[in-house]
């Protein structure tokens, strides 16, 4: 009997981000503290080990920050009584083992889960084609076979495959959170003045405005230099990239991102186009009162040469999956509405002259890369970083494509799946 993939697996929680509210909950501390003992108690689990061993077959990442307090508890013996557990664990992270307990975290059956997403990436490891992008000169010797894929839950549940190590330039992939630092410090009114919001139609590299002479979106260069030329304006340009480091490591958990100093190098070089549009959008008059265009325009290129690696670029997707809260430390890097505007332009405009087709086949909000990068967001379940270099020539990395296709395939993550699905 063929079963259909949806009805196949149903093992996702409720689809929606994990805010402070559902931390804080109504239930008092003490009152975790008894459904966790009892919940425990009734799946025979008597000490911490226990505990532990359940969050490790959950998938749940023991050294997330998160967890940093409740380690000392989790890695001792200590047999499980409402002192020990009380004085030993946040109500943040009782509530997170009694998700454990109760099957409900974001990916119920991590195993499962775990196996599926394996298999994807060797199916997809065997897609062929692509060249590696060379009109930056430094992306040129980026080796094409390389392949990594991390995940991460709203629950920080995680999993790795293949060079999810290997730190990577974002280029493009850097979008995203460019606009939604935009959207932080100047507001959804303000932004949107300056930049539009529809799909181009167009490369991204284009030298074409909208209708007012603003570019099309945040996610085509023109956009991101715009917003580029909102973050800070006025401020010298390391203060300001500094800013949007701080901003990339809070989303990702962790002082995990450097600087390629010869991408960016490189880029700044070759970048002709990047200066014609500058100075287009400069003579048009719509960069914003005080922001001096050629500053925006470096900033915009270093903001490109930001690296990470697959597992840090999970947990960015993650946090936009979980509406703004990185799901490693429990801190939000913005408003949900931010948020939310960012995942709707990467749905609409994430994936180059593909987001149209790219929309409706896979149904994710997502944004790729020069690079071979590939950030995928799956709403209040989890986030994909992917990297492979070589690209189709509308500039998507091959290999996401093909992860992409094959993961709505497996998952019921389409953002309309829901309206094709069985009883589940
Ligand atoms: N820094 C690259 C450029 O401006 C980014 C291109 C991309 O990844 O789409 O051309």
């Amino acid at each position: 009997m063929v079963t259909h993939p949806i009805s196949a697996f149903s093992g996702f929680s409720g689809r929606r981000a994990r805010f402070e509210h559902d931390i804080a909950d109504t239930a008092t501390a003490r009152e975790l503290v008894v459904r966790l003992l009892r919940q425990a108690r009734e799946e025979g689990l008597h000490d911490a080990p226990g505990l532990k061993q359940r969050l490790l077959q959950a998938g749940v990442d023991l050294d997330m920050p998160r967890l940093a307090d409740a380690r000392r508890f989790l890695d001792s013996d200590t047999p499980l009584d409402a002192k020990a557990v009380e004085t030993g664990l946040t109500p943040d992270i009782s509530r997170l083992i009694l998700q454990v307990l109760d099957g409900d975290l974001a990916i119920r059956n991590f195993p499962v889960f775990k196996n599926r997403i394996a298999n994807i990436y060797a199916h997809t490891e065997a897609a062929a084609g692509g060249a590696v992008a060379s009109y930056i000169p430094e992306l040129a010797k980026q080796d094409p076979n390389a392949f990594g894929l991390a995940v991460c839950s709203i629950d920080g549940q995680r999993m790795a495959m293949g060079q999810a190590d290997t730190p990577f330039c974002l280029q493009s992939v850097v979008k995203p959170l460019n606009y939604a630092l935009a959207l932080a410090l100047n507001g959804e009114r303000y932004v949107h003045h300056h930049v539009g919001r529809e799909p181009s139609g167009q490369g991204f590299n284009e030298l074409a405005l909208n209708r007012d002479n603003r570019p099309h979106n945040p996610m085509i260069n023109s956009g991101a230099i715009m917003c580029s030329a909102m973050i800070r304006p006025g401020h010298p340009v390391d203060e300001r990239f500094e800013m949007l480091m701080r901003f990339w490591n809070s989303a990702a958990g962790g002082q995990v991102c450097s600087f390629d100093e010869a991408v960016y190098r490189s880029e700044q070089a070759t970048a002709e186009r990047n200066f014609a549009l500058t100075r287009l959008m400069d003579s048009h008059g719509v960069f914003p009162e005080g922001s001096q265009p050629e500053r925006a325009l470096d900033l915009y290129f270093r903001s490109c040469a930001i690296s990470l690696d697959c597992r840090a670029l999970s947990v960015v997707a993650a946090t936009l999956a979980n509406g703004g809260v990185c799901p490693l430390t429990g801190h939000r890097i913005a408003e949900p509405v931010a948020i939310r505007n960012t995942l709707s332009l990467m749905l609409t405009c994430g994936m180059y002259d593909f987001s149209g087709e790219f929309a409706f086949v896979v149904g994710l909000p997502a944004k790729s890369g020069v690079s071979g990068g590939l950030m995928l967001v799956v709403p209040g379940v989890c986030g994909i970083g992917l990297w492979s270099p070589p690209l189709d020539r509308l500039g998507n990395t091959v290999r996401g494509l093909e992860f992409s296709r094959r993961l709505v395939e497996a998952f019921p993550f389409h953002i309309f799946a829901g309206t094709t699905a069985g009883p589940a």
